[in-house]
């Protein structure tokens, strides 16, 4: 047996207004007087209240506003390291500040300015020779666990698929409940669903294991409370969903995704869905392997009033079905954690289109 070695994030703030601190830990890591910083932000914070919090220092630093309507490409993050070598010596340190989308984006660019492009040859694991540049990640949503994985999933021409090294991984995050606060109320339920599904697939899975239980579960209770508990305030929720992120990667860096994620993302390659409401829309069909879960969070949905696009599969062509199920179906290692290894026997692609026809 050969077990997996993981490297954890070295250096994390937990707390509320910790975002203050930013400007004093990146100090700390400069070295010489023209030291700077690229702050790598959301483009839905421009002009907004929280814009002017964002410690850049306008002489010294540069602010490039990323968008992430859709989820991060491999163009995307070629064009961004372009860009910053054009600064001409690169910089001290990348802070990414937004949801999943920018965090991944951050962690590949900060491996693509030391290791030559495009991005796509890197799509895969272990295939950075060089480490990247200082990076710290600050979340403004709370669930995706991209702030502790080893993984920047970026989606290239042919496919959907993470570059993953010890490299990845963010150097320091800082999570400061109060800056994931004003987020939208769906796209915070579709976000904090994604860590309640990764504990689900993780806990339920055949690569299960004692570490991964230990953070699976209770990142499972956290969301519970944060979904399900009419009581709670705003406050303790985002505190809490902020850890079951946390908690819910560090599972599932130990253990795997499953059936839900496999089928999720054959509905962002082929119609684009983002990651969050794509994992619902097709956790919602997957009553026969996650059972009294999904009951569980039909009762999330009904409680938080959000309410799911029904009846895709009116619009979609046999042909899209298809698409959608063979992007599923070559993400092989995570029908193994579904099903074991012999996953084949019991999982064929008609299955796989007949989950797509019923959402
Ligand atoms: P996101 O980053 O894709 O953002 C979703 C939307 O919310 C965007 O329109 C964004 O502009 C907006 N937004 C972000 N923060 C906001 C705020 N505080 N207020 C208002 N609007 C805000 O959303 P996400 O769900 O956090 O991330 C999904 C991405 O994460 C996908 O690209 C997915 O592939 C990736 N992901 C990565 C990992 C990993 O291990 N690296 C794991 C799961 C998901
Ligand atoms: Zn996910």
């Amino acid at each position: 047996m050969n077990y997996k070695n993981f490297k954890s994030v070295e250096k994390c703030v937990f707390g509320n207004g910790s975002f203050n601190q930013l400007r004093e830990i990146i100090d700390a890591k400069k070295q010489s007087a023209d030291d700077y910083f690229v702050f790598v932000v959301d483009d839905v914070f421009e002009n907004k209240a929280f814009a002017q919090r964002i410690p850049v220092l306008e002489d010294q630093d540069k602010l490039i506003w990323v968008n992430v309507d859709k989820e991060p490409t491999t163009e995307q993050v070629d064009a961004l390291t372009a860009k910053i070598h054009g600064f001409g010596k690169l910089p001290a340190g990348l802070i990414g500040i937004g949801g999943g989308s920018t965090m991944d984006i951050v962690k590949a660019v900060s491996m693509l300015l030391t290791n030559p492009g495009p991005a796509t040859q890197y799509q895969g694991l272990n295939l950075i020779k060089n480490r990247g540049i200082y990076k710290v990640g600050v979340p403004t949503l709370a669930g995706t666990g991209a702030e502790v994985s080893m993984t920047a999933v970026l989606t290239g021409p042919v496919k959907k698929l993470g570059i993953k090294c010890d490299y990845t991984i963010f150097d320091q995050i800082i999570l400061d409940p109060e800056v994931v606060a004003d987020a939208p109320i769906d796209q915070r339920f579709y976000t904090g669903m994604d860590s309640y599904i990764h504990c689900v697939e993780s806990l339920t899975g055949t690569k299960n294991n004692a570490f991964s239980t230990a953070f699976g579960e209770k990142a499972l209770t956290l969301c519970q409370e944060v979904f399900l508990r009419e009581d709670i305030s705003r406050l303790e929720a985002d505190e809490k969903l902020m850890i079951a992120s946390y908690m819910g990667g560090l599972s599932l860096t130990y253990s795997e995704v499953g059936a839900c994620h496999a089928l999720s993302y054959g509905l962002s390659f082929v119609f684009g869905y983002r990651h969050g409401i794509a994992n619902c829309i097709a956790f919602d069909v997957l009553d026969e392997v996650y059972g009294d879960y999904v009951n569980e969070f039909r009762q999330m949905l009904a409680l938080h009033k959000v309410t799911l696009p029904k009846n895709l599969a009116a619009t979609w062509t046999e042909e899209e079905i298809s698409k959608m199920a063979d992007v599923a179906i070559a993400l092989e290692h995570m029908w193994i954690h579904a099903y074991g290894p012999d996953w084949r026997n019991v999982l064929t692609k008609e299955k796989i289109m007949n989950w797509y026809r019923m959402m």
